[in-house]
């Protein structure tokens, strides 16, 4: 365009031509010049945008210099120091308020996972592994914060907040319950009922003792404690118990460790238990309250692992932004050619709309399953087309490991599958509305 247009052109954009506007109408337009992030940071509740600010800091300074290499070598970096600098900073406790743990209080009490779930992004925007690696411990504590226990609070639950928040020290928390036949059964209530669960719980005098194999955990090899899902002697899946399993305890065996397309910092392993003498008061909440409190961890977690999906789809689309920004074409700057602009604004839409899910389903003090379930599929597909788009729009370099997009790609086609495949996903929004807009009923009342 020539200069003269181009000045118009400006002059016609709303930040300027509100100027022809009276006080009042100027009042009504929104002319604010900040990135996207800015504009989205500014709407949260006081203490997520306090926490989502220093989520990127950290992000940025403690887990960007370490994603590529551990991505390469899972198993050459040492997970302890990045774990403590978490802890010590407080992410790994914004499961409680202040002054047990550190979310912020009058933000947590209208939404339990808000201040969780900028926090996801922002450590996947930079490295999914490292993120999980991090984020992980939170699916391990969840069920002792759910339990809704008063014993389970002061002996558990507690002390291990106490000791991070105030002493910086983490304790690593895994939730153990996929086994070898039993992975999306154990996270639909449909499935639930034939599902072939093998670890069980047998009474012994002062407490139980657990037998069986959990595959797939997360941070399985790190965690100081695994939350154990076990069905009691002779009983099936509505028998599950809580069980806090210290992985001191003898008999506790980390089995193989799974070698992943994506995510590959953290860890997934098998832990197999072997006459594992569990003293009573480690059963989380109340004997055969397992099922209940999975459900209800899963559909508080979900929404975060959304928030984690968003992560990747964002990390890959400011990486090929970036790139478009930097990379000239024929004399033109990628970012310039109108078709790129499509792609990218497409990109930001699709991310925004997914954002607007994610936090409105945190937006609230309890967990919904249908939200939760649709929040998670929509914003992990999202993740995977971003991906998807950003690799397209930067060609070769979108394929090389240095520019972080391909590992983005691989690191969300996991947040699909965890914590119930988008499929068992799409049958958790159905089953939780059944009575209320699927089934023969509600036709026949008219609704
Ligand atoms: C890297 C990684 C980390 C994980 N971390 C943990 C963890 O920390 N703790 C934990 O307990 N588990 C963990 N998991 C397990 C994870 O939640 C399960 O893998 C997941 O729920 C899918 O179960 P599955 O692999 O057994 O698949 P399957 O249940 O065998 O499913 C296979 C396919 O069949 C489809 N399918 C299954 N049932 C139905 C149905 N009724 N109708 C239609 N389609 C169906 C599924 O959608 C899928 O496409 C992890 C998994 C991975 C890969």
């Amino acid at each position: 365009m020539k200069p003269e247009l181009l000045e118009r052109a400006e002059q016609l954009k709303i930040r300027n031509a509100k100027k022809q506007l009276n006080a009042f109408g100027r009042l009504l337009v929104d002319g604010r010049e900040c990135t996207l992030w800015d504009l989205d940071t500014a709407v949260l509740p006081r203490a997520a945008r306090k926490w989502r600010k220093r989520a990127r800091r950290f992000a940025r300074e403690e887990i960007r210099p370490l994603a590529a290499q551990a991505d390469l070598d899972p198993h050459g970096y040492d997970p302890a120091p990045l774990l403590t600098a978490a802890s010590k900073k407080g992410f790994q406790t914004l499961l409680l308020v202040r002054p047990f743990g550190s979310a912020g209080i009058t933000t947590f009490l209208k939404s339990t996972t808000i201040q969780l779930a900028v926090v996801a992004e922002e450590f996947a925007t930079e490295c999914g592994g490292l993120g999980l690696l991090l984020l992980g411990h939170n699916l391990g504590i969840a069920p002792l914060l759910l339990a809704g226990h008063v014993g389970t609070y002061l002996r558990h639950f507690l002390p291990i907040y106490l000791k991070a928040t105030w002493l910086g020290k983490s304790t690593v928390l895994s939730f153990a319950i996929t086994e070898p036949a039993a992975g999306s059964d154990v996270e639909s209530c449909d499935g639930a009922v034939q599902a072939k669960v093998t670890v069980t719980a047998r009474p012994e005098k002062g407490g139980y003792v657990l037998n069986g194999t959990k595959v797939f955990i997360t941070d399985g090899a790190v965690a100081d404690k695994i939350v154990v899902y076990a069905c009691l002697e002779g009983e099936k899946i509505d028998s599950w118990t809580c069980f806090l399993v210290d992985t001191s305890m003898s008999g506790v065996i980390v089995g193989r460790h799974e070698r992943k397309m994506g995510q590959r910092a953290s860890d997934a392993s098998e832990i197999i238990l072997e006459d594992v003498f569990v003293p009573r008061r480690n059963i989380i909440g109340k004997l055969r309250s397992g099922w209940a409190n999975n459900h209800n961890v899963l559909n508080f977690s979900r929404p975060v692992v959304a928030a984690m999906a968003l992560g990747h789809g964002r990390g890959a689309f400011e990486r090929a932004l970036k790139f478009c920004r930097d990379t000239t074409l024929a004399g033109k700057r990628l970012v310039d050619y109108p078709d790129v602009q499509y792609e990218l604004a497409d990109m930001a839409i699709s991310l925004w709309a997914a954002r607007s899910m994610v936090w409105r389903c945190c937006a609230s003090f309890r967990a919904n399953q249908a939200l939760s379930s649709t929040a998670k599929v929509f914003a992990s597909d999202t993740a995977v087309r971003v991906c998807n788009q950003a690799m397209e729009l930067m060609g070769d370099a979108g394929y090389l490991h240095r520019f972080g997009v391909e590992r983005a790609w691989r690191d969300s086609r996991l947040t699909q599958i965890y914590e119930g495949t988008n499929q068992i996903n799409r049958y958790d929004v159905i089953e939780h509305q059944w009575d209320y807009d699927f089934s023969k009923d509600c036709s026949e009342k008219g609704l």
